[in-house]
């Protein structure tokens, strides 16, 4: 090797550590935030006047009238509401419904991975900081989450599942059309512990943050049922298992009463849906702390852009058949005192209209501050994230957005986001101040 060659090398190097030397040295941002009224996630009253001091991505301190001690940037939010970034605990980041037999002929993965970035960033500006992303193909949601972290990208915070398991011919599968057409790619269809144990091994692998099962049947496949389930409780039993053995927790979309009550009985951290739930059903939810997701904004929308989606006569049924009963099950769940989490299945219908779905779950006769309280605390609680999202506290990301109004009286004033942070850094101020 010609001693030239080492010379550069060598100076890059000490040019390299130099600069990340400099990088570490140099101090963190220092900004104080005026919040006219903050509502910081809990319980508590609505703080007037409150400052809250953050240092580089996290918040030191927080208060009523807090002394904004020098040299900190202020932000001045005096007369907005400010509140914790919010939460999705069910997205489909990387992929958008137009129309359905468009989407599956004419659209590959490669078009969903082109358009992640642009999902990404509206449902950021919506609002919300955090999402937990259910299911994407060909480990999508891996690179989006990585290009986000390494700030190639701006977008939420995520969680992701890679590829949802589910078994053959079930709400995963792609069913009702010839035998000979098939698709390439990674397959999230597995048969069998073994097949579910090794699948769930290979999405770890690949970067999987959680595992999302398909309990049951569901309303976008063309499978006979809305409700049936779709594993065996060996099969859910083995599903949970082996995501715990790799410190993952799983989130299971089931709609029918069997499948939901298989799913708890194996012990997955969420119900996704459940609007088929009966009785017993809700009581194991209620007796081992399970989170209901209910994504209600996404049923509206199915039925109102049915035509539009050019959705296959028999989902539209199915659909309908779901809707019947839903509102009144949810109700028996919430009455029971089973713990919400905000979730929409967002992807569904556009991205960036998340916040739509507060106004909706207000037809569960749930509060202004209950379905907050499911996009921050609760949410962030599912996630395993509590120590660092859904609060606004010491110690917590400085994940903030601010309304012009008050949430508590017109939850309507979510869907108008004018400023949002993410770990300090603003990404969205249209303030009129
Ligand atoms: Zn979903």
């Amino acid at each position: 090797m010609p001693r030239a060659f080492w010379i550069p090398a060598a100076l890059a190097l000490t040019l390299t550590t130099a600069a990340l030397a400099a990088e570490a040295a140099a101090p963190p941002r220092h900004v104080a935030v005026r919040a006219g009224r903050l509502l910081d996630g809990s319980d508590a009253k609505p703080i007037r006047d409150a400052v809250i001091l953050i240092e580089g991505d996290r918040i030191t301190a927080v208060g009523p009238g807090l002394a904004i001690p020098a040299g900190y940037e202020v932000v001045d939010l005096s007369r907005s509401t400010v509140l914790p970034g919010l939460i999705d605990c069910h997205t489909h980041i990387t992929s958008q419904s137009g129309n359905y037999y468009e989407d599956l002929f004419r659209r590959s993965p490669i078009d969903e991975a082109v358009m992640a970035h642009v999902y990404a960033r509206r449902t950021l500006e919506a609002g919300f900081t955090t999402v937990r992303n259910v299911g994407a193909r060909e480990f999508i949601d891996v690179a989006l989450r990585d290009a986000i972290n390494r700030g190639d990208v701006v977008g939420p915070r995520m969680l992701v599942a890679t590829l949802a398991v589910g078994s053959t011919g079930g709400h995963n599968d792609l069913t009702g059309f010839s035998p000979y057409l098939r698709f390439e790619g990674f397959s999230g269809i597995a048969d069998g512990v073994d097949e579910i144990r090794k699948l769930i091994r290979v999405e770890v692998k690949r970067g999987a943050d959680l595992i999302k099962v398909m309990a049951t049947a569901g309303v976008l496949s063309e499978e006979g049922s809305v409700g049936a389930p779709q594993y065996s409780q060996e099969e859910m039993n083995a599903v949970v298992q082996e995501a715990a053995m790799w410190g993952k927790k799983v989130a299971a979309h089931a709609h029918g009463a069997e499948g939901i009550k298989r799913a708890a009985r194996a012990g997955v951290a969420s119900i996704e849906h459940g609007g088929m739930i009966d009785e017993e059903g809700v009581h194991l939810l209620k007796e081992r702390g399970i989170y209901l997701v209910p994504d209600i904004y996404t049923d509206e929308y199915i039925l109102a852009e049915a035509d539009h989606l050019g959705l296959p006569q028999k989902m539209i049924e199915k659909e309908k058949e779901l809707r019947k009963n839903q509102l009144v099950n949810w109700r028996r769940a919430i009455d029971a005192g089973v713990k919400l989490a905000f979730g929409t299945d967002a992807g569904v219908y556009p991205h960036g209209q998340n916040a739509k779905q507060f106004h909706s779950l207000l037809a569960l006769g749930l509060t202004p501050r209950q379905v907050i309280r499911m996009a921050t605390v609760n949410a962030a609680d599912l996630l395993g994230w509590s120590d660092r999202v859904g609060t606004v506290a010491p110690g917590r990301y400085a994940d903030l957005i601010a309304v012009d109004g008050d949430p508590l009286a017109d939850v309507t004033e979510l869907e108008r986001v004018r400023f949002v942070m993410k770990g300090g850094a603003v990404v969205k101020d249209q303030g009129k101040r």
